[in-house]
């Protein structure tokens, strides 16, 4: 199936008096919601869950707060910058950055350098690799259409071996050889094995030098949910509704246009008469809602889409400064946990109890796998073994532990993802009251500036200007930042 040959479809414009119903309350909805709201149009936000913020909340346990995964706030893109200053103020903090890979023991620079690696591996390990790189320079694979060919043919096989698969596979829970190039070409950063080997010098020097790896990023003071819970406020104070418990069930179709959405909530259904929809619910939920019922090739379109859950265990320990970094990624093999927070190098004011440390254990999973059924005093009792394992505590100093699941975390770029999300957007895009953006809500792995700039678009082209949402991706800024700054900036975030 070919993609949708027109990027730019037909938007039915906002008008005066229009009723907005925004499905989610994470960083794409509430944005949208605030946009509308600050130009005087009616919008009402229906979340399914009792708190704002979707993957980007903050928890909270006793005086602790955490993040769904440590959610750290850094764009290129200037509207979106500057609505996270105008949202939070002084709240909004600057953090210094330092995060690193642990594998059997050792450090290694995030991202990773190709110095750093061949060095802290040791010589015999460097000229494996080596040799490898160069054969995969010499005899590439023909195609590049899966994560490992494309890895391999830039890094060579065994570098990909110690560094991206395990992890990977860890995250996605499926093969490499089932993962597409797409995925790699937008997360992994130019690391250059030529430049490192032809530097003599580079192969002596072991890069531990914390300093040269540490930027900052920012953060709100008390994690990310704070951002949205203010959000939410101004939503509110500028007349919006942001109701929640109100999970989106049906999507009534009238004529080719959304005439009203349909909810589930505690006092039974409601129904939502609505001239424009702006969803950032998942792809496959929004598939399944369509009353009428979508046709049924869009239908098992839909069901093809997967997603990758996650949970986070927290864990309190008695002791202070445990290690430097925000996070540590972890390659070293025979341990489940995928990443380590360590909140208290977030925020201070997230770990308010002197003395103890609080630290996010990671774990990428399948909703009702064996890791996600698990009991939570098992999880915890695991996440603190393999904490003490990695030898980065003392298990006996862990105090108390929380978990948070969080299902649909990743949506997952599979082979057939493409071919399915064609499909569905076949069928969507036509829709000229309906507006997909966000995340899940676009079936793309976009961090919250990419998911609140679609949500900015959506708005902006109800309001009559034309941008392609669906281009928006991690190269976006370079192409496109300077014509939305130019656009948007200026004029209060609003479309002219
Ligand atoms: C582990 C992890 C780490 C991350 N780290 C970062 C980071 O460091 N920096 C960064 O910028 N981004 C990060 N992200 C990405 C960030 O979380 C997302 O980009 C962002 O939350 C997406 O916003 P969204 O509004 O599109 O979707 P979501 O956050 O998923 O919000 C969608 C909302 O819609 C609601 N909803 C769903 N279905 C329905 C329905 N039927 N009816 C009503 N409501 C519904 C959900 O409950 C949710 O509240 C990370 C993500 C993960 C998983």
């Amino acid at each position: 199936m070919s993609p949708p040959n027109n990027p730019i479809r037909v938007v039915r414009r906002l008008l005066p008096g229009d009723r907005v119903v925004v499905v989610g309350a994470g960083p794409a909805g509430l944005t949208a919601a605030y946009l509308l709201a600050k130009e005087g149009h009616s919008v009402i936000v229906l979340e399914g869950d009792d708190m704002v913020g979707g993957i980007s909340r903050t928890a909270q346990y006793k005086d602790y707060r955490f993040d769904i995964g440590g959610h750290r706030f850094f764009t290129k893109i200037a509207p979106v910058e500057a609505l996270w200053h105008e949202i939070l103020g002084k709240e909004f903090i600057s953090v210094p950055r330092l995060s690193r890979i642990h594998y059997n023991g050792k450090y290694f620079d995030y991202p990773l350098k190709a110095a750093n690696a061949l060095s802290g591996l040791g010589l015999v390990n460097a000229g494996l690799i080596v040799l490898s790189y160069v054969r995969s320079r010499l005899w590439p694979n023909p195609v590049e259409e899966t994560f490992e060919q494309w890895v391999t043919n830039r890094f060579g096989r065994r570098l990909y071996e110690i560094f991206f698969k395990t992890y990977t596979e860890k995250v996605w829970g499926i093969p490499c050889t089932e993962i597409r190039a797409e995925w790699a070409a937008q997360r992994i950063q130019g690391l250059s094995l030529a430049k490192a080997i032809l530097s003599a010098t580079a192969l002596t020097k072991r890069s531990t030098n914390i300093k040269s790896l540490i930027n900052e990023f920012q953060y709100p003071r008390l994690g990310p949910g704070q951002m949205w819970e203010a959000c939410r406020d101004k939503v509110i104070g500028l007349g919006g509704q942001v109701l929640m418990r109100h999970g989106v069930t049906e999507l009534e179709m009238s004529e080719g246009q959304v005439a009203a959405v349909h909810t589930e909530t505690p006092d039974g259904p409601r129904r939502f008469e609505a001239d424009h929809v702006i969803s950032t619910m998942p792809v496959r939920s929004l598939v399944r809602s369509f009353r009428p019922n979508a046709p049924a090739d869009v239908a098992a379109a839909g069901e093809g889409l997967k997603y990758r859950d996650f949970l986070v265990v927290s864990l309190m320990l008695d002791q202070e400064n445990l290690f430097p970094d925000n996070w540590i990624y972890i390659h070293t093999p025979g341990v489940k946990v995928g990443r380590i927070q360590n909140f208290n190098n977030w925020s201070a004011s997230m770990v308010p109890v002197p003395g103890m440390t609080c630290l996010g254990m990671e774990y990428f999973c399948f909703k009702g796998d064996g890791l996600w059924q698990m009991a939570d005093a098992d999880l915890i009792a695991q996440a603190t073994r393999e904490l003490a394992e990695l030898g980065l505590a003392n298990p006996n100093r862990v105090r108390d532990g929380a978990v948070i699941r969080m299902p649909k975390a990743y949506p997952i770029y599979d082979s057939k993802y493409r071919q399915h999300l064609d499909r569905v957007r076949e069928f969507l895009d036509p829709i000229p009251n309906l507006h997909t953006v966000g995340r899940n809500g676009m079936h793309k792995y976009n961090n919250q500036d990419h998911s609140m700039l679609t949500a900015m678009m959506a708005v902006w082209n109800m309001l009559g200007a034309s941008h392609d949402i669906w281009a928006v991706n991690t190269d976006f800024e370079y192409h496109e930042e300077q014509k939305i700054e130019e656009q948007h900036l200026g004029s209060a975030l609003a479309a002219r």
